[in-house]
């Protein structure tokens, strides 16, 4: 077989990159029966447990918690088979129980994150026509979904999740107890089709404004599967002897935090230590009183343990592996780690993309056999069952770049989205033949190690979180003064980037820049701020089909040396 495959390779273009491991077989069921399947196991096991509340549940409450909201959940809210349902949470332990719930249900979830002002949820429910949103009594969280269900001039059922029990509802609210805790004998939902959408992530892709990107029940099995083969998955399944733990810190509303901290870890009857928002005195009292084993991270995660004096080595002696992605982490940052921790904790990158359902390379166990070069700094290998082909940034038609040569990078797989959300234009303009385009900007080596070198795609990346210039611009524009803007990312030692605005004002008006930042403040979440600064400019940077030319304006900031 290996034989054929060299052979078809050769036949379709000799730089086409394969994975180099055999390919995963991956069953034919939906992602909630996958789950259960394989935690069948573990379900005397604590699944999650929230940090801050102690509040805890086994595998096996998920599990007929979750059954009972998806009979519930249907008949109370009158929900028809793929009506997509918003998650607006924190990471909390009822996160598997509501997602799993809804799949199991026929119907698809789309999440959101806990931060997120009235507008920019309201632009979630309209986009992605949500039928009912889930929320927790806490925080605001509830007020703002009302705010915007009234924004977006919709009527949907609220159900909100009481974190403690004394809390009373507001009337219109429908309480989760009452719909995970009741067994209703309504029929399954009939599951024909593992094509259909079972989760509905945000994404701004490679240009324009956030969208949905639609990944289907054998898009997550696939990418589990592709995920555990043996030779890059490191956890052991629970036993009677050993439970692995991980500190969910990544959100879950992302696909990055929803892969690893609540499906693929499920598999291994992992304990998820759920901690709703980062702080570093909680954060530290998790690594103290848990015995972590592993550590999904982001850039600025692994920054901050290696700058926190009370981040200790002692805390970390059962961790056996740290994983980056989301974002680049520099290499020099991989040794400053290591320093600190010692060589018994390995760090390596992964790299994936909302539109792959996320995971496309890792690194494999035991990488330094495949390879005579230094990789640090590279994010792996493809996974298995995946291929990739590195295209020329001034001849992108022209044939796929060798090894060494940098290009734009371009996938297929079995994870790649089904598309972008009602959006079949600008789905076509991401898929090229059938390949996916990343935006982001690569090489390989010899051995097949891939390295990020640079991202091509406008997206900015504040802390590991997604920001699209395009959102702010149109923000921005709404602002009375303003006539034209450009938002770039621009470089930020702790956050990775963070956005910078160009603007023109109107004729015979002043702009005060100090007021526009306030505005922008008042619409968005937190890391979407323009704390990269504001330029007034006399003119905006164009091709002459009216395309911003973000790269000129990446050099200007450059050069004026800031
Ligand atoms: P998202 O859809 O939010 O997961 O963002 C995907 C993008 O994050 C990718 O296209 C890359 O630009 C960036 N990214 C993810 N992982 C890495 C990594 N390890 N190194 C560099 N960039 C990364």
């Amino acid at each position: 077989l290996s034989g054929l495959r060299e052979l078809s390779q050769a036949v379709a273009h000799p730089n086409i990159l394969y994975s180099d491991r055999e390919d995963v077989e991956v069953p034919r069921i939906p992602v909630h029966q996958y789950i259960y399947a394989k935690i069948e196991p573990f379900h005397k096991y604590t699944f999650t447990e929230c940090s801050v509340t102690g509040r805890k549940y086994t595998y096996e409450e998920v599990r007929v918690k979750a059954r009972n909201l998806s009979k519930s959940i249907v008949k109370k809210l009158r929900l028809q088979k793929d009506d997509v349902v918003a998650i607006f949470l924190p990471n909390i332990p009822e996160y598997p129980i509501c997602c799993l719930g809804i799949m199991e249900a026929g119907l698809a979830v789309t999440t959101m994150n806990p931060i997120y002002t009235a507008e920019e949820i309201s632009k979630q429910i309209l986009d992605s026509n949500a039928k009912a949103m889930i929320t927790l009594n806490q925080n605001n969280l509830t007020s703002t979904a009302e705010a915007a269900i009234k924004m977006a001039k919709r009527t949907l059922p609220i159900v909100v999740i009481k974190d403690k029990e004394c809390d009373d509802l507001c009337r219109s609210c429908i309480d989760f107890g009452e719909l995970v805790d009741t067994n209703t004998d309504i029929p399954d939902f009939d599951h024909e089709g593992l094509d259909r959408m079972a989760f509905l992530p945000y994404s701004s892709g490679t240009t324009g404004l956030p969208k949905g990107v639609e990944l289907t029940h054998n898009n997550l099995v696939s990418n589990l599967c592709q995920g555990a083969h043996q030779d890059f998955n490191k956890f052991v399944s629970a036993n009677g002897n050993f439970q692995e733990v991980i500190s969910a810190v990544l959100p879950m509303f992302h696909i990055y935090g929803f892969m690893v901290n609540l499906l693929n870890v499920a598999t291994y009857g992992t304990k998820v230590v759920t901690i709703p928002r980062f702080h570093p005195e909680l954060y530290i009292s998790v690594l103290k009183q848990h015995a972590i084993t592993a550590i999904y991270a982001a850039p600025p995660l692994v920054l901050f343990m290696i700058q926190h004096p009370d981040v200790r080595a002692e805390y970390m002696k059962n961790v056996k592996f740290i994983l980056s992605a989301a974002a680049p982490l520099g290499s020099l940052d991989e040794q400053h780690f290591q320093e600190k921790f010692g060589d018994t904790i390995s760090i390596t990158q992964g790299y994936g993309l909302t539109e792959t359902s996320p995971l496309v390379t890792l690194f494999p166990k035991k990488y330094a056999e495949e390879t005579s070069q230094p990789v640090t700094g590279s994010i792996g290998k493809l996974l298995p069952n995946t291929r990739a082909k590195v295209i020329s940034l001034d001849d992108p038609t022209g044939p796929p770049l060798g090894p060494n040569e940098q290009g734009e990078l371009l996938l297929k797989g079995p994870q790649i989205m089904k598309g972008y959300h009602n959006k079949p234009k600008e789905t076509e303009e991401t898929m090229l033949d059938g390949w996916l385009r990343t935006g982001d900007i690569v090489r390989y080596n010899e051995d097949g190690f891939l390295f990020v070198t640079d991202r091509l795609k406008e997206l900015i990346k504040v802390k590991g979180f997604q920001v699209a210039p395009a959102e702010l611009e149109e923000l921005i524009r709404a602002f009375p003064a303003v006539e034209e803007a450009a938002v770039i990312g621009i470089p930020h030692p702790n956050h990775g980037e963070v956005p910078r605005a160009y603007v023109v004002p109107k004729k015979d008006t002043s702009l005060v820049p100090d007021e526009l930042d306030k505005f922008v403040a008042s619409k968005v979440a937190n890391y979407k701020r323009l704390s990269g600064g504001i330029e007034v400019v006399d003119a905006i940077p164009k091709t002459p089909s009216g395309k911003i030319l973000r790269r000129q304006l990446k050099v200007m900031h450059q050069q004026q040396g800031r």
